[in-house]
């Protein structure tokens, strides 16, 4: 009999069954007893019908005539203890002659195994027909499964991704930072969530809601990544739908009152910190009531589409405008350096209104009115200002439609006419509507013309013609001076030379610059340029300048002044007198010429008065300067600058500034 302690080596029930006496069980492991849930001494000795269950049975029944035979193996349901349903694996072998004959029956219990197989192949049979994609890699990202919902959704079939990276699905749109960041948390062993938009083999873009999971082994070690993916692509575009609908007006597609505000409170909060100005314009159509009513609700609307897309025409990209409703907009002007543009907006809209609106071959006119209110004049906050232009807007409606009006409290009528001239002024040039005119001086003695000095004018279509008190000021602040000054410059310039053959021998022109040009780096350039283009020796040129600039004696502008008379350029000091008392700098400066302010010409006859003209002619007269008296308009006043020796003269009593052909009329004349 074999030892029945090796039995149990195989961690399997092994029995020794007798086949010469009808397989008579004469041996059992321990194992096998407790598989059976019997003792020993209940088996050993029984035959296989009252120990086994009946597939046993009829299997030793089989084979117990045979002589030989090979292992027979199958499996039984082992109804036994509380453990319902446990499954055993039996395998009969028959065992060689010179033993006896003696069978070996061994049994497994194969109960776990066999749930974890079918588990398995559910899990299987789940992934395989989910909803979701599953992509596993290894650690290295290289895939190893796709299941066909992958397939179906990137059209990449399982042949073709295996082996790939999960970058084959890769749109171009998600950052290196950002996959670096996925790829650092899966590392690390943590679960990574988030949405990526992928493009399909098609070349179409999709989102997918992604959750990976690194897998460990038994060591804790991570082996694989499972990725579980879901296309979100429809979802993505409901809530870009959802979202646009909350912020847009479905018929002009403009932002609506939500988004506009949101617009507003954000240039706001901007301009507070940037120290800039917001314009904030209200506009009402003037009767589109009564389009609505009179041709019905399709012109209706189709009027307020092309009112929206005019408005958009009036305004920089940075610009919002919005429908806040009905026949009303909103149009917010942020990060205003000049509040005066707001006006200029305004006044655009109102010109983009003029034109009558062809509406289903109707011609319909609508003008619009426009209400004004400027952060932080107005009001501080979104609701103020929007409803102080909104009053604005009703102020604009009673003055009789199709006008703008600002919020008075605010902006007052100079500041107002202020603001106005500056947005006015902004586009003069361009709109050829700045000009020059030139004013003679004479030689004080012989009469005879020696030059002229040239004048900015400038004629708006809207203010009429504005004075250069008031305009160069403010070209002065808004750093418009600048090309208005080189424009004038660039007139005067080539003026003369296209006078040149009529006018006397040595004849020059005078022309005003502002401290603000000659500060500005490169003025030299600028007039030496105008110079060459104009083909004119630079001695026939004379810059104005004022007695400020001199006593500040600032060194970039030193320099300029130097290299001006370098060129040979001629430099006079405006309307001197009335600034410094100082006299030193015009040893200092190479100065040629002071012209002495009109406001000692007034009291001609006064001692005070005249006395100090009498000294400032002796006095330029020491220091080598040509001494030119301004705003001669009397007799008296030219007979005693003759008497003191005054070298030259323009004012009233020669001549007024003339239009250039006015001036070359006067030449040929004196
Ligand atoms: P300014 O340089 O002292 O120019 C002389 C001003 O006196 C001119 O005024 C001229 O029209 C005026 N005037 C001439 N004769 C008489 C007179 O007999 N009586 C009176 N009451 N006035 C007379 P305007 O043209 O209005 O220019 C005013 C100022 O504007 C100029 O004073 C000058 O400082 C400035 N300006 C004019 N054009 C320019 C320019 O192109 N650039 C710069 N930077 N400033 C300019
Ligand atoms: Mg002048
Ligand atoms: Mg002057």
């Amino acid at each position: 009999m074999p030892d029945v302690a090796l039995f149990d080596v195989t961690g399997k029930g092994i029995f020794a069954l007798d086949f010469d006496d009808d397989g008579r069980l004469v041996a059992v492991g321990a194992v096998g007893a407790a598989l059976l849930e019997l003792e020993r001494e209940a088996i050993v000795d029984r035959l296989p019908a009252e120990v086994f269950p009946e597939a046993v049975v009829q299997a030793v029944r089989d084979c117990l005539p045979l002589p030989i035979f090979t292992a027979r193996i199958f499996q039984t349901l082992l109804p036994l203890g509380g453990v319902a349903d446990r499954t055993i694996e039996w395998t009969l072998h028959g065992l060689g002659v010179g033993m006896g004959r003696i069978a070996l029956l061994e049994a497994n219990d194969v109960t776990v195994r066999k749930r974890n197989d079918s588990r398995l192949r559910n899990m299987a049979r789940a992934v395989e027909q989910s909803p979701i994609s599953v992509v596993i890699t290894d650690v290295k990202g290289i895939i190893e499964y796709v299941n066909p919902r992958f397939t179906q959704i990137t059209g990449y079939g399982y042949d073709e991704a295996i082996g790939m990276t999960p970058a084959i699905v890769k749109s171009g749109f998600t950052s290196p930072q950002q996959y670096r960041e996925l790829w650092e948390t899966v590392t690390s062993g943590r679960d990574w969530r988030g949405e990526l938009l992928n493009r399909r083999k098609n070349g179409d873009l999709f989102w997918e809601h992604i959750s990976i999971s690194p897998i460990r082994d038994d060591d804790g070690d991570i082996v694989r990544f499972v990725a579980v993916k879901e296309d979100v692509t429809m979802r993505k575009e409901y809530e870009k739908r959802l979202l646009y609908q909350a912020h847009y007006d479905d018929l002009t597609k403009l932002p609506n009152r939500l988004l506009s505000i949101d617009r507003l409170t954000q240039a706001l909060a901007r301009a507070d910190r940037n120290r800039e100005h917001v314009g904030v314009a209200f506009i009402d159509l003037d009767n589109f009531k009564k389009v609505n009513d009179t041709l019905g609700h399709t012109y209706g609307d189709d009027l307020l589409r092309v009112a929206a897309r005019r408005l958009v025409g009036c305004i920089r990209a940075s610009d919002t405008v919005g429908r806040l409703g009905g026949d009303e907009f909103l149009i917010v002007l942020p990060d205003l350096h000049d509040p005066a543009h707001a006006l200029s907006v305004a006044d655009k809209i109102l010109e983009a209104f003029q034109e009558p609106f062809l509406i289903l071959g109707h011609a319909i006119t609508t003008t619009a009115s426009v209400g004004l209110t400027i952060f932080p004049n107005d009001g501080r906050e979104a609701n103020i200002l929007l409803r102080n232009a909104d009053a604005a807007m009703y102020r604009a409606k009673d003055a009789g439609r199709n006008c703008c009006r600002t919020f008075h409290a605010g902006l007052n009528a100079i500041a107002m006419h202020r603001l106005r001239l500056e947005s006015l002024l902004s586009g003069a040039l361009e709109r050829g509507e700045i000009f020059v005119v030139y004013q003679p001086q004479v030689d004080t003695r012989t009469g005879k013309l020696i030059g002229a000095e040239a004048l900015a004018r400038w004629r708006s279509p809207e203010l009429g013609m504005v004075s250069p008190m008031d305009f160069i000021p403010l070209a002065e602040d808004s750093g418009l001076i600048e090309q208005i000054g080189k424009f004038v410059l660039e007139t005067a310039c080539n003026q003369l030379a296209a006078w040149r053959d009529h006018l006397p021998e040595g004849m020059r022109v005078s022309v005003n610059v502002s401290s603000r040009q000659v500060a500005v780096p490169g003025f030299a350039d600028v007039v030496e340029n105008a110079l060459r283009n104009a083909g004119l020796p630079a001695q026939c040129l004379e810059i104005e300048l004022t007695e400020s600039l001199f006593a500040l004696r600032v060194a970039s502008v030193v320099e300029t002044l130097n290299s001006l008379r370098a060129m040979g350029v001629r430099l006079a000091v405006d309307d001197f007198g009335t600034g410094y008392s100082s006299l030193s700098y015009l040893r200092e400066f190479p100065v040629n010429t002071v012209k002495i302010d009109r406001a000692f010409m007034i009291p001609v006859g006064d001692e005070a008065a005249d006395s100090l003209v009498r000294a400032i002619v002796a006095m330029g007269h020491s220091l080598n300067l040509q001494v030119v008296g301004e705003g001669v308009e009397t007799a008296q006043q030219l007979a005693f600058l003759q008497e003191i020796g005054c070298d030259a003269v323009q004012g009233y009593f020669v001549a007024k500034p003339l239009p250039a052909e006015a001036f070359l009329r006067f030449a040929s004349r004196a």
